[in-house]
């Protein structure tokens, strides 16, 4: 195994392998197991630093500083700003996500497939559950022990149970998990399966050079072909990768058009198509002590109305995040501050049906997005059955988030209300997004697509995109273990064409 850390690389360098792939997050590391697996040679070029266990700040300032890309202030822009969030280190967002693990859901797949037939003979369903069940092996995904859920999230079967929701413990990749609740900080004790320590550890222990802090900045061509990455290091350094058989994108939804587009590959609708799941989140108030940084980050969600394009779950975050919740001033800010034991924070996230768009403007990334008025709608009700459950739970007050409606209510009565004549533009409501899809589509039509069935680019040849820029569209639920699904089998299209 082999690591290269690029902020010793002070000087030019050239590398060289069969397979380059750009980007270590959940689809990266896949496509490097998974060509490992076959016997080809590997180097993941990737911009974040490595982070090992035990290396992760408790502060969550310090947290969102080292380990997100733009400090975790990277925002969309339209008529709602909406913050988007993504890890930038070794694993991708992998090592700061919720571990909320979910397989592929058949109706998607169904929605792509009766889109597109040409998915059905190129992405075959059993090859992907094969893939599924393998991984989840690896990862130890299981539901969450009711022994480390804690008060926030046994609360919430209470709540989904009154309301007669179809709800279950989270599926989470985790091994030993004490349900320290910090896991979108990275897990202090290296309990969290993440791709870094899992994935591409094995692609790793198969020879696999990871050069880490080292941004690619460029698709090198020859020919017409993709022959390789430049990548810039931190030291100092320009790296020139040189791939034999495949180069393989998958730097995320977002970033992986910004390098086609800066790489002048704009064929296609490169960036268009952006798709996400944004949530909206509410707070609620028990008498008792909740302690909502007790117990596994994410241990419980609420399926039962995945249909309408809702999906609700339990929260875990760093209690500052939390306090941006609190009003008042002084001694009253004093008083909220010592209460925060009673408050707890659920989410609903929604398959919002809004396209956006990614761009390259004077050489920075710019995301356009603006929820319809039917995602709007989504996030009302959203609130509504949040807010219900939390009284159904025995909670005595709820804080919405909600800007031009009630700040807090201690009945569900005006829930209803929020739902049916609450604000209609999204710039009231407190979102954030965490799922994102879409922006180099997968088709057989080259006029509306980027890349072909089989994951390869339509104009330029061995060049492949493996992560949820491909998906022709959301899913509707956590997509780390469909990321890596589709990457294992991208992995194996790049290497059958290329013998
Ligand atoms: C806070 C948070 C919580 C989440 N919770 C969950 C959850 O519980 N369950 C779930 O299923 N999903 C969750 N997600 C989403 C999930 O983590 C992502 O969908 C998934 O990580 C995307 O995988 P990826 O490999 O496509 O991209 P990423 O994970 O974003 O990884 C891409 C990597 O590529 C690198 N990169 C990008 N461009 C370049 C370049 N030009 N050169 C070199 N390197 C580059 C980036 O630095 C990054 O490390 C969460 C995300 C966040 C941010
Ligand atoms: S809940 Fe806590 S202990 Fe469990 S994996 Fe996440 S950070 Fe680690």
């Amino acid at each position: 195994m082999s690591h290269l850390d690029g902020r010793g690389v002070t000087s030019d360098l050239a590398l060289e392998a069969d397979v380059v792939v750009v980007g270590s997050g959940p689809a990266g590391s896949a496509v490097a197991r998974e060509a490992t697996a076959r016997g080809a040679s590997v180097v993941v070029v990737e911009e974040g630093p490595w982070v090992r266990a035990g290396e992760f700040p408790l502060s969550a300032f310090d947290s969102m500083a080292s380990h997100y890309r733009d400090l975790g202030t990277s925002t969309v822009l339209g008529r709602a700003p909406i913050p988007y969030l993504q890890g930038r280190m070794v694993g991708g967002s992998s090592p700061v996500n919720g571990a909320i693990c979910w397989r592929m859901p058949r109706d998607v797949y169904d929605e792509w497939v009766a889109a597109d037939p040409a998915l059905g003979d190129a992405l075959p369903w059993a090859d992907l559950e094969a893939i599924t069940d393998e991984v989840e092996q690896r990862l130890g995904v299981a539901p969450t022990d009711p022994a480390v859920a804690g008060p926030k999230n046994l609360l919430m079967a209470r709540g989904a149970e009154a309301l007669g929701l179809e709800h279950r413990p989270i599926r989470r990749n985790v091994r030993g998990c004490e349900g320290l609740g910090r896991c979108v900080q990275g897990c202090p004790r290296g309990f969290k399966q993440s791709v870094d320590v899992t994935l591409l550890g094995d692609a790793m222990d198969r020879g696999a050079t990871v050069l880490s802090s080292a941004e690619a900045r460029r698709v090198v061509l020859q020919s017409g072909r993709a022959a390789g990455v430049e990548a810039h290091a931190q030291g100092g350094g320009v790296v020139r990768v040189h791939a034999r058989q495949a180069v393989v994108l998958a730097g995320s939804a977002v970033q992986t058009p910004v390098l086609l587009l800066r790489s002048g590959l704009g064929h296609g609708p490169v960036g268009e198509n952006f798709q996400c799941h944004p949530g909206v989140s509410m707070a609620g108030r028990f008498r008792e002590p909740v302690r909502m940084w007790e117990g596994a980050t994410q241990g419980h969600e609420v399926i039962g109305l995945r249909h309408e394009g809702l999906k609700f779950e339990a929260l875990g975050f760093d209690l500052t995040i939390l306090a941006a919740r609190l009003d008042g001033v002084g001694s009253d800010l004093s008083r909220a501050i010592a209460d925060m034991a009673h408050w707890l924070e659920w989410g609903a996230a929604v398959r919002a049906e809004a396209r956006g768009r990614v761009r390259v403007v004077f050489g920075r990334t710019v995301v356009t997005y603006a929820p319809t008025p039917r995602d709007v709608g989504l996030f009302r009700r959203g609130l509504r059955v949040l807010g219900e459950m939390m009284f159904a739970a025995g909670a005595e007050e709820v804080s919405l988030g909600v800007r031009g409606f009630a700040p807090r209510l201690t009945s569900p009565g005006a829930l209803a209300d929020l739902e049916k004549s609450g604000p209609k533009s999204a710039a009231a409501y407190t979102a954030a997004i965490t799922h994102m899809f879409g922006t180099c589509r997968m088709g057989s039509d080259r006029a509306t697509s980027v890349v072909r069935p089989d994951f390869r680019h339509h104009r330029v040849a061995a060049l492949y995109v493996a992560d949820s820029s491909v998906f022709p569209t959301n899913l509707g639920v956590n997509p780390q273990v469909s990321i890596v699904a589709m990457a294992t089998l991208c992995a194996r299209r790049a290497l059958a064409a290329a013998s």
